[in-house]
């Protein structure tokens, strides 16, 4: 296929709704339920074809996909007809393939509207101790499973410091026990100390999410958070880890314009960070809560994916930037979005 077509086919996979499976049919791999990210409060599995990968939530009952088993191959229709004609299931180690990303605490302080962690109700990330990931990440080794990054995630518990030292504590444990595996971070700093302590503890990878590249709409979504105070945390850490070592967040799709996205892009590229888009998906937990944040949104196209991570690419190319080089996080893992210099 080519690779425009892979593109666009992976782009309509990753923004479409759930696929079918068919009755009775038994996934080879335990299902990863997620608790951050685009999926997150569902249980998915990681679907390959042409090298790309997608993580999709499945489901016995609907789905805008459908999987077909003809007994040796493994197809995808939508909406009956053809869709991809050969795809493969592929193992998730811990919430992605090849990666053992951890949710340290999916509980938050604070209340972006599109973020579903908080509201995942019980406590599902509980007893996620240290030791616990230290052995869980050893176990998926022992079981012969290919573990090439290990990223951290986490809700802010406490206060922002609290959690950056759970952050360290893990990393250290996790830097310990596994000297050669690269470690991202994904926390909430408060200050150019937290940072440092991250990369001393072993971090390789940080990403600060600026979450929307629209100060207007980030007013609006994520109040209780300092639009100005990340990006100078962005600066900063480029400093600490150096330039293409951390990586930001923006969705995009909620009100923003094609140009506010592609000016943060050039924002973040000139300060050696590598910008993360991420198409808007909007789950039954936080649907209400955004709607009242910014009121209905237009979805997300694959033209709109395609289009604007082209032009991220060709920004990151005069900045001499690229995603393909990510170790950790989702850059590595690329089953969400569109990765430039992977996928485009
Ligand atoms: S800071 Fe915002 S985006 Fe991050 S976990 Fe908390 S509520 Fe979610
Ligand atoms: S792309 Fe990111 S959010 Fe999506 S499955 Fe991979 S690590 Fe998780």
């Amino acid at each position: 296929m080519e690779k425009n077509l892979i593109a666009r086919k992976k782009s309509e996979l990753a923004l479409g709704g759930p696929v079918k499976l068919p009755e009775g049919y038994v996934l080879p791999w335990r299902l990863s339920r997620s608790t951050a990210g685009p999926g997150a409060g569902s249980a998915g599995a990681v679907f390959s074809f042409e090298g790309v990968r997608v993580k999709k939530a499945v489901s016995y009952d609907s789905g805008d996909f459908e999987l077909r088993d003809d007994g040796n191959i493994l197809s995808l229709t939508r909406g009956g007809r053809p869709f991809l004609e050969r795809i493969k299931l592929e193992p998730v180690v811990y919430h992605c393939p090849e990666q053992a990303f951890f949710n340290l605490d999916q509980r938050c302080m604070y209340h972006c509207a599109f973020c579903a962690s908080p509201r995942l109700g019980n406590d599902v990330t509980k007893n996620l101790t240290d030791d616990k990931i230290v052995s869980m990440v050893r176990k998926a080794l022992d079981d012969g499973m290919t573990v090439d990054a290990i990223s951290l995630t986490s809700g802010v518990v406490g206060s922002p410091e609290e959690t950056v030292e759970r952050f360290v504590s893990c990393v250290k444990s996790l830097r310990k026990e596994f000297p050669d595996i690269p470690i991202g971070v994904e926390p909430y700093v408060s200050s150019r100390e937290d940072v440092l302590k991250l990369k001393q503890a072993g971090a390789t990878e940080i990403k600060l999410n600026i979450e929307s590249p629209s100060r207007n709409i980030f007013e609006k979504v994520c109040p209780e958070l300092g639009f100005d105070e990340i990006l100078t945390h962005l600066s900063e850490s480029v400093k600490i880890f150096g330039k293409g070592n951390v990586q930001s967040n923006m969705i995009y799709g909620m009100g923003d314009t094609d140009e506010e996205v592609l000016s943060m892009v050039e924002t973040l590229c000139s300060m050696g960070v590598i910008p993360v888009l991420r198409a808007l998906r909007i789950g039954d937990l936080s649907r209400d809560s955004l709607e009242s944040a910014i009121g209905k949104t237009v979805p997300v196209t694959a033209d709109r994916s395609i289009h604007l991570v082209s032009e991220q690419k060709k920004i990151m190319e005069k900045y001499e930037l690229s995603s393909a080089r990510c170790l950790t996080m989702c850059n590595r893992c690329g089953c969400c979005d569109l990765v430039p210099f992977k996928d485009l």
